[in-house]
């Protein structure tokens, strides 16, 4: 078999969920008492980038057009968890959202919705910000409120040696114009690989801390291509915090603005930049399953209530069948009473999930 077949598209492995004991409430609740407020869009599972912790260098099989989540199937999944649901905030992902065409008028429909509390709910977007600068202006008019970059090297040859592309310019580009037009805060996403980009989270922050952006940096999890994460090899919370403070005064915020953010946060203070926040996103050494409060959809219209679980309910299939709103609705809250109470990356025995995170939508 080869790595494209290898990394594909599984087939969905639960058609109903097993909802017995669930209380009679709308909202997208657990067994362990956590409610889902903020639903992740993949839009779609290609990507212009071949980021070595994400995909292999020839890709992945992407989805058949007609495997995918039409713009008015997206619309009205997103109204239903709206109205229906309790989500609160809507973020759009990938695989590269940007390649979507129709992305503008997929957040123009999104922002004339309102959540339960009679607002328009939040619309951020995971970009890779490649094309950004030419459509950050229409889709701030769309109604798209703020921008997540990953940007893993300010180092052009290291950019192109993780992403396999040399496009370090566009993405600092796309950046530069989503703070502009006013997608802010723009937050660049930073993901360390050990022996490809693990020397960059000095450079990161202090080109973050010139131009105003907050830094996340995420620990490489095991969702790329398969064999290539060892836990052994990986570049930790507690490795990056190190490498910074060569470099930088951190001071903790402590608990008090995590909330359910996975991010921890620090204030970061140097003699000659700008001060600044920088988090870290810690999933593997210091998981936050018990304050998550996420829900994913694929872009074939499947519900994963985590990134690594092993449960995916389908619903672009019922919909087609003729399914009513309130039928989508219960099949999605069942989707995520079944969630785990956590991801056990970091347990022995951890089976990585057969989507991959270009497929999921991170
Ligand atoms: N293409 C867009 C981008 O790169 O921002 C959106 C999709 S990408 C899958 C979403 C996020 O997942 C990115 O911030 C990326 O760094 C992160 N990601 C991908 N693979 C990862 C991995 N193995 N471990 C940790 N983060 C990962
Ligand atoms: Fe593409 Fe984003 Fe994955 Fe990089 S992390 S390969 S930009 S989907």
């Amino acid at each position: 078999m080869n790595s494209s077949v290898a990394l594909g598209i599984p087939t969905v492995r639960s058609a109903v969920p097993d909802v017995s004991g669930r209380p009679k409430t709308p909202l997208l609740t657990d067994r362990f008492g956590r409610i889902g407020r903020d639903l992740r869009v993949s839009l779609t599972d290609k990507c212009n980038l071949r980021c070595q912790y994400c995909m292999p260098e020839e890709g992945i099989q992407a989805l058949p057009n007609d495997r995918l989540l039409t713009d008015d199937e997206i619309v009205r999944l997103i109204g239903i968890s709206l109205d229906k649901l309790g989500i609160e905030e809507i973020r759009f992902t990938g695989g590269e959202p940007l390649l979507r065409k129709s992305l503008e008028t997929i957040v123009g429909e999104a922002a004339t919705m309102t959540n339960h509390l009679g607002e328009k709910p939040e619309l951020s977007l995971t970009t890779n910000a490649l094309g950004l600068a030419k459509r950050a202006q229409k889709l701030k008019d769309a109604g798209l409120d703020r921008v997540n970059i990953s940007i893993d090297s300010i180092d052009r040859e290291n950019y192109a040696a993780l992403t396999r592309r040399d496009r370090l310019p566009d993405a600092i580009e796309g950046a530069r114009v989503a703070q502009e037009v006013g997608l802010t805060p723009v937050k660049i996403n930073a993901v360390l690989m050990p022996g490809v980009n693990g020397d960059q989270a000095s450079p990161l922050l202090a080109f973050c801390l010139e131009h105003g952006y907050q830094l996340r940096f995420i620990e490489y999890m095991p969702l790329g291509p398969r064999g290539t994460w060892k836990r052994e090899d990986m570049i930790t919370a507690e490795d990056i915090l190190e490498m910074l403070q060569k470099d930088f005064r951190l001071t903790p915020y402590g608990d008090t603005v995590r909330g359910t953010s996975p991010a921890e946060l620090w204030r970061a203070e140097s003699d000659d930049l700008p001060a600044g926040d920088v988090g870290i996103i810690a999933s593997v050494t210091r998981p936050f399953c018990g304050n998550c409060d996420r829900t994913r959809m694929t872009a074939d219209g499947k519900i994963r209530n985590c990134l690594f679980g092993d449960s995916e309910i389908d619903l672009m299939g019922m919909m087609r069948d003729g399914a009513t709103d309130d039928e989508i609705a219960d099949r999605w809250r069942g989707a995520m009473w079944i969630k785990k109470a956590g991801h056990g990356i970091d347990d022995e025995g951890f089976l990585q999930p057969d989507r991959p995170m270009s497929a999921i939508g991170g």
